[in-house]
């Protein structure tokens, strides 16, 4: 495998990062502080801007807009993008957007393309995911109580929701409902339907606190009634059954551009750690810097984001050049391995600022609220680990042993 960055990659990367340095960072400290809509207009000029820079969009199809970039080459995009937390959505591919535009670009038909797909890569609507419930465990996935039933041509759909992120001022949701019960392979009972927000018997009920945090429009999480909403069954994407498969599909290229930007927030926080600790005196003589513990503290964050991010671009590398696939245990390692490292960095730079780090003054205080919930969306850790071990233990019964790339 030949991670080597072509000329053309290095020219996009040094303009993004000079962009994320220059014009997103400044504008941070309004995020932390204001309501996410009153940024509206300076969000939509900094769009504007990238899109003049013909950067919009680096993961999204060239077709509808988007830059095309393949995976590998993306991953180092959402690494710099990923220094700033606003900087996915600034360049147009922010979560849950992207997961979505990677599925209807897969497995959508024309008219969902064009009524879907193309606004959402153009960044002119926003859309959102459904899939966690209230009442039963969203780690299982194949558990779902919200039913999708036939009605003629159309879905009528009853269920309950929460953590469907984004849902505030998002055009569509993509929701996972039961539409097949009776199958008997529980992975095929569940589909994926395009619900418009505007339809009847579709609720937002509140947007759920998150760490102290209820926020609004994209920077949000909805709790979710849908109550009789009914739907044309041409809302449906891919085939009916098909849900479970299609998430694990929509999982792959998600987790590389979640993990990347996770390695992102690691830069940020160990750039800042590494400033502060050369500045701030511990003696009139002696700087913070000048501690041995400090300086253990460095080289395990170095070691610790170094591991990561090979582990992502290897996947990344496994993704692109074999298959999703063939990459599953990696996709599933990098999605536990990269928030526990992300945690500790984050831990240890909040540890070398003192009081500083608890407060708002730097973003780490941000960080170390906003990116727990790593270890838990899109799959908890310990699902993630036996899921692993499972297919680890599978591949030494067929006669395939140790740890390769
Ligand atoms: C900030 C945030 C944003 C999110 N955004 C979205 C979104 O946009 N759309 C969406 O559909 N969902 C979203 N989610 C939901 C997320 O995917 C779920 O929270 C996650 O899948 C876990 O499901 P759960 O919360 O129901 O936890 P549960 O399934 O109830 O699990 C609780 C805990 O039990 C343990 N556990 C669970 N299963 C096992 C097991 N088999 N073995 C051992 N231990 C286990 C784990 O420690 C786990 O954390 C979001 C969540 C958060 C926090």
């Amino acid at each position: 495998m030949d991670f080597t960055v072509s000329e053309r990659m290095q020219t996009i990367l040094g303009m993004v990062e000079e962009f994320v340095e220059k014009e997103i960072i400044p504008m941070e400290a309004d995020y932390f502080r204001r309501p996410f809509r009153e940024l509206d207009p300076w969000l939509e000029a900094k769009r504007d801007q990238v899109k003049q820079m013909e950067l919009w969009a680096p993961l999204h199809p060239k077709e509808y807009g988007g830059m095309g970039l393949r995976l590998t080459d993306y991953a180092l995009v959402a690494e710099a993008l990923g220094y700033s937390p606003l900087g996915l959505y600034i360049f147009g591919c922010q979560y849950s957007d992207a997961g979505n535009i990677g599925l209807l670009a897969r497995y959508g038909n024309e008219d969902q393309k064009e009524r879907f797909l193309r606004p959402l890569v153009e960044g002119r609507i926003r859309s959102c995911f459904s899939m966690t419930e209230v009442e039963v465990a969203g780690s299982n996935p194949t558990w779902l109580l919200t039913q999708a039933a036939r009605d003629g041509d159309d879905w009528v759909i009853n269920g309950h929701k929460w953590f469907t992120s984004h849902a505030d001022g998002a055009k569509f949701a993509i929701v996972m409902a039961e539409t097949n019960p009776e199958n008997e392979s529980r992975h095929r009972r569940a589909s994926m339907i395009i619900v418009p927000l505007d339809t009847p018997g579709m609720h937002i009920v509140r947007g759920v606190s998150v760490m102290g945090h209820v926020g609004e429009a994209w920077d949000s999480h909805a709790e979710v009634l849908y109550r009789n909403c009914r739907v044309p069954r041409a809302n449906t994407i891919g085939e009916e059954g098909q849900g479970f498969v299609l998430a694990q599909e929509r999982l792959g290229p998600g987790r590389i551009q979640h993990c990347m930007r996770w390695i992102g927030v690691c830069n940020r926080c160990f750039d800042l750690m590494c400033n502060h600790v050369r500045r701030r005196r511990r003696t009139p003589d002696e700087m913070l810097a000048d501690s041995d513990v400090i300086r253990t503290y460095i080289a395990d964050c170095a070691a610790d984001i170094l591991s990561a991010r090979l582990m992502v671009l290897n996947t990344a590398w496994k993704i692109e050049n074999l298959g999703v696939k063939q990459a599953m245990k990696d996709i599933s390692m990098i999605k536990y391995f990269v928030p526990n490292v992300m945690q500790r960095v984050i831990d240890r730079a909040l540890q070398c600022h003192g009081g500083l780090g608890m407060t708002d003054d730097t973003p780490i205080a941000f960080y170390h609220r906003f990116e727990r919930a790593s270890r838990i969306a899109d799959g908890a850790d310990e699902v993630h680990k036996i899921s692993v071990g499972r297919r680890f233990i599978r591949d030494y019964d067929s006669g395939r042993t140790k740890v390769k790339w």
